[in-house]
């Protein structure tokens, strides 16, 4: 066992119940609120700001199990409870931190990064939380628990982490998917896996509230990020992002959000850091949001005073085609505490923003497109200084949306303009004709 102590805990401070994290528990059992993991600070302090960084650098993309691993790397910060052996990873974050440079240029703004978290195992950054939630399953049934399966509810990306961890880890995985509401990849990547696949007849939320009666009645393992042990791994993000800048913290972030686990994630990460020293102050965070699923928006322009979940209606960004976020709460506490900005994007920005963005080399997917729609929008209200130091987390890999992107450049995507279309050029194979072709379009 480790020294390191962590438990969950209720978010309302007056609540003040606290759980073992080898409970099967998601939600306070006195008031119903959220769990949080805390990590016992005074412990974690013993060590200076110095030591804590040169650890996290030195451990930093090496090979040594399972510390090479970006999540696993900082364990003590993350779950000190599971022991190494029985840790599923599959050499999680550690993923580029893009300049985009030549995107900045053409905005008049020099200090613009794409965070690429979509490069990872299983293409999202899904597998951040995804590793921890597996490894605590192996380590109680290590302990003799029994746990039949582990299950959750998915608009794509979160099944494919879970399927891919469970397979790696021999633990039998169900996922929830809305039918034709995830993309070809989404689909075959826990087919692949061996997960069993539910396709079921309605929407992500109709999903989530049947996954959440069969766990509780079945003794099911949850995985969605209502379960917070997800959240210390997406924690993360924030550490490798100061670490990849030298311990230097960004001006602004921007990230998608949808059921707004993953912005209350970096949250938690920056405060934790600023807790123990090794970063002075927090950024900015916006939190992005599509038009077409944006409870948090709404609430936004009321001061958060209300919140009330929607319809969410269909988005190209299916990932956060979300009316009712099961971390609100979090989500909303986080963005006072960082002094945050909710952003929404249409069908046309979201899709014209990946398009224009992928022309200086990344390949975005539309959750990204969201965010990257967002940041324009708030450089067009000249919400950022020329010299701003902005990161924008892209949180998926294009390649799991082909179809988004074909249909963008073919112009094939409902009521979306393709402004951006670059279409491939149909010829017979005629020299003229491809020489023609060619000068014409270096001339443009
Ligand atoms: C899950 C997901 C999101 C949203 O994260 P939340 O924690 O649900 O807010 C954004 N983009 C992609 C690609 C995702 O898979
Ligand atoms: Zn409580």
């Amino acid at each position: 066992m480790s020294e390191f102590r962590a438990w969950f805990a209720c978010i309302d401070d007056e609540c003040g119940e606290t759980y073992s994290l080898d409970e099967i528990i998601y939600r306070c059992r006195k008031c119903g609120n959220l769990l949080e993991v805390r990590h016992d600070m005074g412990q974690l302090k013993e060590k200076s700001a110095d030591e804590w960084r040169e650890l996290f650098d030195n451990r930093y993309r090496k090979q040594s199990w399972p510390h090479g691993s970006s999540v696993w790397g900082k364990k003590e910060w993350v779950c000190p409870y599971v022991e190494d052996e029985n840790v599923v990873s599959m050499y999680e974050g550690a993923t580029n931190l893009f300049w985009a440079e030549r995107f900045g240029s053409q905005i008049g703004m020099e200090d613009i990064w794409l965070k690429m978290c979509g490069n990872s195992h299983t293409g999202s950054f899904k597998d951040l939380g995804m590793t921890v939630l597996v490894s605590v399953v192996k380590q109680m049934t290590a302990d003799g628990k029994s746990i039949p399966a582990v299950a959750c509810a998915s608009t794509g990306d979160t099944s494919a982490a879970l399927a891919a961890y469970c397979a790696s880890a021999g633990i039998p995985a169900i996922v929830f998917l809305p039918k034709d509401k995830v993309s070809v990849a989404q689909l075959v990547q826990p087919i692949s896996n061996g997960a069993l696949v539910l396709s079921l007849d309605t929407d992500f939320d109709g999903c989530m509230e049947m996954v959440q009666k069969v766990c509780t009645r079945n003794n099911i393992y949850l995985a969605n990020s209502i379960n917070s042990l997800r959240i210390e791994g997406q924690k993360t993000i924030s550490i490798e992002l100061c670490q990849q800048f030298d311990w230097e913290v960004p001006d602004w972030i921007v990230i998608p959000g949808g059921n707004l686990g993953n912005i209350s994630a970096l949250g938690k990460g920056f405060l934790m850091m600023r807790e123990l020293g090794l970063i002075n102050k927090l950024p900015r965070l916006v939190c992005a949001q599509a038009e077409h699923a944006n409870p948090l928006y709404q609430s936004y322009l009321k001061n958060f005073e209300e919140f009330h979940p929607v319809k969410a209606k269909k988005t190209l960004a299916n990932a956060i085609q979300i009316g009712n976020p099961v971390s609100v709460n979090k989500a909303i506490r986080t963005l006072r505490e960082f002094d945050g900005i909710v952003e929404q994007a249409s069908e046309q920005e979201l899709a014209d923003a990946a398009a224009l963005v992928d022309k200086t080399g990344t390949f975005n997917c539309p959750h990204t497109g969201v965010a990257l729609a967002a940041f324009l929008k708030l450089k067009e209200r000249k919400v950022f200084k020329k010299s701003d130091r902005v990161v924008i987390v892209s949180t998926a890999h294009g390649l799991k949306f082909v179809e988004f992107k074909i249909g963008y450049h073919m112009g094939q995507l409902e009521g979306v303009f393709s402004k951006y279309a670059n279409r491939p050029v149909e010829l017979p194979p005629d020299y003229d004709a491809i020489t023609e072709t060619i000068f014409k379009s270096i001339e443009k």
